[in-house]
């Protein structure tokens, strides 16, 4: 990669992390004592958008699929339940090397993947040599380095009220498996949802939210026959793929790749990731994974409770296959962000004071958008034209999440909300005091239409 495609590269993402900073989406967390290591805090907006992206999965798995139910397993588990899933041995574990001139610490796995045609022969040929690729330095030996995070329960530390913070969501739902299925009454193929925090010691956590120690993941379980598992597992990448599309991620930014069998994780017989086209390079966003009958029959044989399912009375028991789709709250939300983020060199807003600043925008699909309307008085001195404002927002804040906004210039204002992403502003002005009309403004388009106030909420609720 040439310098200047890096450097172009880094402005992009400056960029991102620095919106995201200024205008309320994220921050680094405990930032007044000097940061904590790859955690992050989502700010109003952040929390907004993450929340608007939680419930349009929530939606898609539970609402608009047949045969799924959700589940809020805790984070805490018994121990054994990590012995028995392969997590605290080798499983779960990478290898990591440390250069010990600059004392960077790499993932062996990655050295040996990195995207860039050009450097990916350089970095396979350094991790073969072990030197290192910052420095050229010497790496140490890889070591294996488990990524899971131990706590205690209860008063003593010791090591029998250790445990562990769950580092995937999905066993959870394992732990659940016949809970659900009888009390639901369910039949396979049926899916078990999930939304909820996992932890990883990651040890080379880096590229903003990209890879976080605290992170979000939503995963669908899906327990079926162990014949339909082929084609289950092609109909939920259709599924995963399209619904990406739907919320506004360019084909040409998305790529699928299948995992060699020899780099599979312990528990899986096949594996599809769904990489998005990032400013530094392409990354996985979601797995779907075949575990195949590893973790019920695992589970079955280590708590001695019988996880296999009777199809039919008379044959034999069997345990169903999981496809799993996973993916993480705030990475795809990071896609999202890198997607929607676009700039308009000398701006798209010609106004009075027209500057030839850059201008952004964040087209990020509605559904998604943090504030979805922002109710604009054209002068903040006109008492009327306030009046009328604040009471628009009174009538539509209840129904739809909304910002009051009166300081600065019309043109600035519009500016301010396309570059966190708002889908429409309304604007009131004078005529709004005659004719009780207001503007109604998208954020794509710019285009302007007058609506009544009393035909406003309806027109929202059909727009938006
Ligand atoms: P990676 O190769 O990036 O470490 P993984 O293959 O270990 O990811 P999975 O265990 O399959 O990831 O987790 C499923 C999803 O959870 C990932 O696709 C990603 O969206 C999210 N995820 C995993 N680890 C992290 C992390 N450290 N920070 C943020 N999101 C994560």
């Amino acid at each position: 990669m040439d310098k200047n495609t890096k450097k172009e590269i880094s402005n992009r993402m400056d960029k991102i992390v620095s919106l995201c900073k200024r205008r309320g989406f994220i921050f680094q967390s405990s930032e007044i004592y000097g940061g904590f290591g790859s955690c992050y805090d989502f700010g109003p907006l952040g929390v907004e958008m993450k929340n608007n992206i939680k419930k349009v999965w929530w939606e898609e798995m539970t609402k608009f699929h047949d045969n799924i139910v959700g589940l809020d397993a805790a984070i805490l588990m018994s121990p054994k339940v990590w012995q028995a899933s392969g997590h605290l041995t080798a499983g779960f574990a990478d290898e990591l090397v440390e250069c010990k001139s600059c004392h960077i610490r790499f993932r062996k796995d990655e050295l040996e993947k990195i995207e860039d045609n050009t450097e990916k022969s350089i970095a396979k040929k350094m991790a073969r040599e072990m030197r290192c690729p910052n420095c050229n330095g010497e790496l140490t030996k890889p070591r294996k380095f488990n990524l899971m995070m131990k706590t205690f329960v209860g008063p003593v530390e010791d090591e029998a009220a250790a445990t562990y913070l769950r580092a995937e969501t999905c066993q959870g739902i394992y732990m659940n498996f016949k809970n659900v299925l009888q009390s639901m009454r369910l039949k396979i193929p049926f899916g078990i949802a999930q939304i909820g925090k996992a932890f990883r010691n990651e040890i080379t956590p880096k590229d903003f939210i990209y890879r976080m120690r605290e992170f979000e993941q939503m995963e669908m379980q899906w327990f079926c026959n162990p014949q339909d598992a082929d084609k289950f597992f092609d109909y939920w990448l259709e599924q995963r793929l399209s619904w990406y599309y739907r919320l506004g991620i360019d084909k040409k930014n998305l790529k699928t790749y299948e995992v060699p069998k020899k780099e599979l994780a312990h528990y899986a017989k096949k594996a599809v990731d769904i990489l998005y086209k990032f400013p530094f390079g392409w990354k996985e966003i979601e797995g779907i994974h075949n575990r195949g009958d590893w973790d019920l029959s695992n589970h079955s044989k280590n708590s001695g409770e019988d996880l296999g399912y009777l199809e039919e009375a008379g044959k034999d028991k069997y345990f169903p296959y999981i496809i799993e789709t996973s993916v993480g709250a705030d990475r795809s939300l990071f896609a999202f962000l890198c997607e929607a983020y676009q700039e308009v060199e000398g701006g798209r807003t010609k106004t009075t004071e027209s500057t030839k600043e850059t201008e952004v925008i964040l087209r990020l699909h509605k559904a998604l958008a943090p504030i979805k309307v922002a109710i604009l008085p054209l002068v903040k001195n006109n008492e009327e034209i306030t009046k009328k404002a604040k009471e628009v927002y009174q009538l539509l804040k209840k129904d739809f999440v909304c910002q009051y906004d009166e300081a600065g210039s019309i043109g600035r204002r519009y500016r301010r909300q396309d570059e966190i992403g708002t889908y429409l502003c309304l604007t009131i002005d004078f005529d709004t005091i005659k004719d009780d009309t207001i503007t109604v403004r998208n954020r794509d388009t710019m285009k302007q239409e007058r609506i009544k106030i009393k035909d406003i909420a309806s027109l929202l609720k059909e727009k938006l």
